[in-house]
């Protein structure tokens, strides 16, 4: 199936094509399509599903139970968040990094999808100088 992207997309208002863009919001990427006289902008449509989904998970708090496994302790991480995470970032890397954020807070961070945000960015900024 072709993605509705790979076509040219012209702008009702000036008829212009309209660029291909990439936008961060909240830590969610973005895939849009700009027009470059008006800025007029249209989002991806899977992305702005996949927006709404996010927003759902991230409004979300789970109740999970702290197990005693050897000389650690486990908590679950629910499946659909995990599988959010894959479905976004394509590959799924098994070491995650976790701090004591602060007292009462622990955060855990997906390696992998750090580095993938930080990529982007930098991207965006080399697009935004050339
Ligand atoms: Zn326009």
């Amino acid at each position: 199936m072709s993605d509705i992207f790979d076509n040219t997309i012209i702008c009702k208002n000036c008829d212009v094509e309209m660029k291909k863009v990439q936008f961060i919001r909240n830590g969610f990427t973005f895939r849009a399509v700009q027009c470059m006289k008006c800025n007029n902008r249209i989002l991806h449509p899977q992305d702005k599903i996949d927006y709404e989904h996010y927003s759902q998970l991230r409004n979300k708090t789970y109740s999970v139970k702290l197990r005693m496994v050897g000389n650690s302790y486990s908590v679950s991480i629910p499946k659909e968040i995990v599988n959010f995470i894959n479905e976004q970032n394509k590959i799924m890397d098994e070491l995650v990094s976790l701090s004591f954020e602060r007292m009462g807070k622990l955060s855990l961070n997906f390696q992998n999808f750090e580095e993938n945000i930080k990529q982007i960015e930098e991207d965006e900024k080399e697009k935004h100088h050339g």
